[in-house]
């Protein structure tokens, strides 16, 4: 044993091994020094309890592949690329929209370079950020005016602050909805300092309960899409066109909170939500979406609608707080570019890729993704495809199910659904999937064509010894 201890490589000559790799010579040394002193204590764990008895398997270059292994998982940033297998285009835990290339190649530019974020060009003088992408959201979706800020959640306080602080808001029952990590509409009412005035019931609200809970200390009337959840049976709400008529007649701004916010009429029919444009077009003074969502675009919220609204979110103090960065502007301006050609918005914009992708189109590259899986597992588990369902997310089209092929899986060695499910989000990339029935399936229709290779890898480390 003590002839073991005495082979071990120093921290030097393990450190020497590591560097010889470019990428592990890329790493912070002192990382890297930490990983080399837990490897080195595992092995002298495994010397004292008798795993390693053969002096040759402490050489260096014996030790290398396992010592690079440790070192490139120990030392591997915390915030990774994963492979979304599950079939859900706008999850928020993965990270929503993933962006076009003409966004990517903005936001490359914005970072690397100085640029006219907050310079006018005409003047030499200070600019605005936010002229950058004001005419171009006024030009898709009707609006006079618009401003965008950190995210929708903060669009919609924004708005509240500004119009309704310490006034009264009227909300129908129905629409007092909970999006989701801490979103809910009287809570974020409370913390902006409007006061909720609840109308109608649970699941329905006439345009009379709106007229009867107007008073002098009514700020504006809030709608809010129900996105999570539907409403079905003998339900009616007020439609926008209505209620912005109600509050014309008092005088009084009527609000949308559209969640998803689509600019595209996404096939119409069956996923027929109304889009920006129309909310617009029915006259409601202030319209907030998120630009991460169904839009296929950077974190952002969006509040479009008349100037005389927007100009007074522009000079509330805390707009500057809830500010966007270049980074995001330059994404979300490249973003909204593609949508000036609406055919070249469905081609380019990933989101919208993925929601219209045909169910033709996907049996295809389920097909093609089997093949591949067939050939690269061999006997380590039975590859089959199955009709599935994926889902938009985000909270947009709940009910909307997508009908897709999954590729599933049956590890030979009896594996279960579920453990596979949890070695794979150990895998380099991990692979994040679902199981249905027993199985774990991947969704070809949030994989990339190019992300085969790296999904074949990574159910190799996870089923093949
Ligand atoms: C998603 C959503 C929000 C929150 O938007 P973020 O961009 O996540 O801040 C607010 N309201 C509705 C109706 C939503 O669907």
């Amino acid at each position: 044993m003590h002839e073991l201890f005495r082979r071990l490589p120093s921290m030097d000559a393990a450190l020497a091994e590591l560097t010889a790799a470019p990428d592990l010579a890329a790493l912070p040394r002192p990382l890297l020094r930490e990983a080399v002193t837990d490897f080195l204590d595992s092995l002298r764990r495994d010397i004292r309890e008798g795993r390693v008895a053969d002096p040759a398997a402490l050489d260096p270059a014996a030790l290398r592949p396992a010592l690079a292994a440790f070192a490139r998982a120990a030392c591997r940033p915390h915030f990774r690329r994963v492979l979304n297998a599950t079939g859900v285009v706008v999850h928020t835990n993965l990270g929503r929209s993933i962006l076009a290339p003409e966004a990517m190649a903005a936001v490359a530019d914005a970072c690397a370079r100085y640029s006219n974020l907050e310079f006018s060009l005409a003047t030499g003088e200070r600019g605005s950020r936010y002229s950058h992408v004001e005419a171009l959201l006024a030009r898709l979706t009707g609006a006079e005016a618009a401003l965008v800020v950190n995210n929708n959640a903060a669009a919609v306080m924004l708005v509240l602050d500004t119009l309704a602080k310490g006034r009264e808001v009227v909300v129908s029952r129905g629409q007092l909805v909970e999006i989701g990590g801490s979103f809910r509409i009287p809570d974020v009412m409370a913390r902006s300092g409007a006061i909720l005035v609840e109308v109608g019931a649970t699941n329905r609200t006439h345009p009379r309960d709106y007229e009867g809970a107007i008073t002098e200390n009514t700020a504006a009337l809030l709608k809010v899409h129900c996105s999570n959840y539907r409403m079905i049976g003998f339900t009616s709400e007020v439609g926008a066109r209505e209620l912005a008529e109600i509050g014309a007649r008092h005088g009084l701004p009527v609000i949308e909170d559209l969640g998803s916010g689509s600019l595209a009429e996404l096939g119409g029919g069956p996923l027929g939500e109304p889009t920006v444009q129309q909310a617009v077009a029915a006259g409601l003074d202030a319209v907030t979406f998120s630009g991460d969502k169904v839009l296929g675009g950077p974190q952002a919220g969006i509040i479009v609608g008349r100037e005389r609204w927007i100009a007074r979110l522009k000079k509330n103090p805390l707009n500057r707080a809830l500010r966007i960065d270049k980074m995001t502007l330059a994404a979300l301006e490249a973003t909204l570019r593609l949508y000036l050609d609406p055919e070249a918005a469905l081609r380019r914009v990933p989101t919208l890729r993925m929601i219209t992708a045909t169910a033709q189109e996907l049996r295809v590259r389920a097909g093609r993704l089997a093949r591949r899986l067939r050939r690269d597992l061999g006997a380590a588990a039975v590859v089959g495809l199955a009709p599935g369902m994926s889902r938009v997310g985000g909270g947009a089209f709940p009910e909307r199910d997508l009908p897709t092929t999954l590729v599933t899986l049956a590890p030979a060695d009896g594996t279960g659904a579920e453990e596979l499910r949890r070695r794979l989000l150990g895998t380099d990339p991990p692979l994040v999937g679902r199981t249905q029935d027993d199985h774990f399936c991947l969704d070809p229709r949030t994989l990339g064509d190019d992300e085969i290779s790296l999904v074949a890898a990574a159910l190799r480390q996870a089923l093949v010894p």
